[in-house]
């Protein structure tokens, strides 16, 4: 479903150089949870906006369902990202938007007719548990609320992939373990292929199916999770 190959990514040139990915290689199947983790700064946040060019490779190629995402047009490329959800550590929610309106966004920028978006967005509200809060706005809802919030607009254009970057690090640990849950369901219930990047080993732990881990932007592990945490 995604596969990165030979994929690398320098920022700036010359002497100021940063090499963020070197080399990278990695396949992530359908319907499979997996995490990459690392320490800070050691490419996490890149490799994952290289899956749907927030950042653009310096080498190598990036294919997800199918396509090849670097060969792209512009509308194509755009086409290609609705089939990809994205979450952060921060939610990214738009404050001056209602929970309803912050998850039909995506499906207003599709050009989608009311009718069509509410039948959409109500079904997302009860599968992320925030039915009753439609009409609220992000700044009175708890961290796991936004987060759940960010969930139900990532899924609102029917991704196949969800990408979810550090989504859980803004959390204390139970709002974590329920929110993780929720992404186990989303992954199990419709068959989303989910790739997280984390820098916590308890989130691998709890829902990953595979993990890899990136140290100065290479892949130097990549393993089942039973296999990665089994002592040697
Ligand atoms: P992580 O997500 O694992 O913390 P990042 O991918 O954010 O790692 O960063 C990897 C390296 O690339 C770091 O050295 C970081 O400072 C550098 N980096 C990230 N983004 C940029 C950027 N836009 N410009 C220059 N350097 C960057
Ligand atoms: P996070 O780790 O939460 O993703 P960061 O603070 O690492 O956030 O980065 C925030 C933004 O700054 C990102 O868009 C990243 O690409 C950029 N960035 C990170 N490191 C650098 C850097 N050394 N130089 C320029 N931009 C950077």
């Amino acid at each position: 479903m995604i596969e990165l190959s030979n994929v690398s990514k320098t920022y700036g040139s010359g002497e100021s150089a940063v090499h963020a990915l070197k080399d990278i290689n990695l396949h992530v199947p359908k319907g499979t949870i997996h995490g990459v983790i690392g320490l800070s700064g050691a490419g996490k946040s890149t490799l994952i906006r290289c899956v749907n060019l927030l950042e653009r490779p310096t080498q190598g190629s990036v294919t997800v369902d199918g396509q090849e995402m670097m060969r792209l047009n512009r509308s194509a490329l755009n086409q290609a990202r609705h089939r990809i959800g994205m979450i952060f550590q921060h939610f990214n929610l738009l404050t001056t938007r209602n929970v309803f309106d912050n998850v039909a966004l995506p499906l207003e920028l599709m050009g989608e007719k009311r009718s069509a978006i509410q039948s959409r967005v109500l079904p997302l509200l009860e599968m992320v548990g925030l039915a009753d809060k439609a009409k609220q706005y992000p700044a009175q809802l708890s961290g796991g609320q936004k987060q759940r919030v960010a969930i139900a607009r990532a899924l609102a254009s029917k991704p196949n992939v969800l990408l979810c970057d550090e989504a859980t690090s803004a959390l204390d640990p139970q709002t974590t373990g329920s929110i993780l849950e929720l992404l186990r369901d989303i992954n199990r219930q419709l068959g989303i292929t989910i790739l997280l990047i984390t820098h916590e080993m308890e989130v691998v732990k709890s829902i990953c199916h595979r993990v890899s881990l990136i140290s100065n932007g290479q892949l130097v592990e990549d393993a089942e999770v039973g296999d990665f945490f089994t002592a040697p």
